[in-house]
């Protein structure tokens, strides 16, 4: 089964085989994150294998002394999905779960940005481990469903409750599909991605914050406007709202 997209195997680290027991995870994935702000986002790849290589040592050291580096895998700002124990590895990452759970962190920190590239390897990583051979169930949790703590953040711990991590790879931001059905006082990734869309089309909808709020909703009335429309609100995507939407984008982009 081909591995997920800009996949770094450990041999592309320089890493041997990992030490770590074996085990056969089956349950899901979990996501996990770090403490501490790393600003990978804003800074080059490089900088992610760095961080990676850092973490190994530290795990290994004499402050943690484990086999080898905690988890499984790493989904990096720039959309790598970085081996960490890899497949039918024990971890240290999630007690209770260390042996039924495959797990992903994101290294980013509290208030460090989670990128759309970020959102898609977690997404490929999960297809990849619900394919045959490994076969996980399509369940994504976050650290903190197991044990008392912040991990993975706030913000990853929204995206692991709305579902985000569980749509197919390669949908990029989202798709005209994904604005269908919002409404005004909806909240989420979805409005963002319609956000985005409508401020790209010359349409600013104010701070792209993913709540669906008056100045949305003007954004999205001007839109249908510039496309013919006559509604006289812009409360709802109707498919033939997010039409017009998609064509406001095209005409701005010159498509
Ligand atoms: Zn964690
Ligand atoms: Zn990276």
């Amino acid at each position: 089964m081909p591995k997920p997209p800009r996949y770094v195997s450990r041999s592309d680290l320089g890493w041997g085989k990992s030490p770590a027991a074996g085990a056969n995870p089956r349950s899901g994935l979990v996501i996990h994150y770090d403490s501490i702000d790393q600003g990978l986002a804003g800074k080059a790849h490089s900088a992610c294998i760095t961080y990676w290589k850092a973490t190994r040592e530290f795990h290994t050291g004499p402050s943690r002394g484990w086999a080898d580096i905690g988890y499984s895998f790493l989904c990096c700002s720039h959309g790598h999905v970085i081996e960490g124990r890899g497949l039918r590895k024990v971890q240290a990452a999630q007690p209770g779960g260390n042996s039924t759970y495959y797990s992903a962190t994101l290294a980013t920190g509290p208030r460090d940005e989670i990128t759309e590239a970020q959102i898609d390897a977690v997404r490929a990583l999960r297809q990849w481990l619900m394919e045959p051979d490994t076969s996980i169930a399509g369940t994504v949790k976050g650290h903190r469903d197991f044990i008392s703590t912040s991990c993975p953040g706030d913000k990853a711990y929204a995206l692991v409750r709305n579902g985000t991590f569980k749509q197919p790879p390669g949908s990029g931001g989202g798709s005209e599909d994904d604005m269908v059905g919002l409404r005004k006082g909806d909240s989420g990734e979805r409005v963002k991605y319609l956000q985005v869309v409508l401020a790209d089309a010359g349409f600013s909808p104010g701070e792209v914050d993913g709540d669906y709020g008056a100045s949305t909703a003007a954004a999205v009335l001007a839109a249908r406007k510039s496309r013919g429309s006559k509604e006289t609100s812009g409360d709802k995507i109707t498919g033939w709202a997010a039409a017009q939407i998609m064509a406001a984008h095209a005409v701005k982009l010159g498509g």
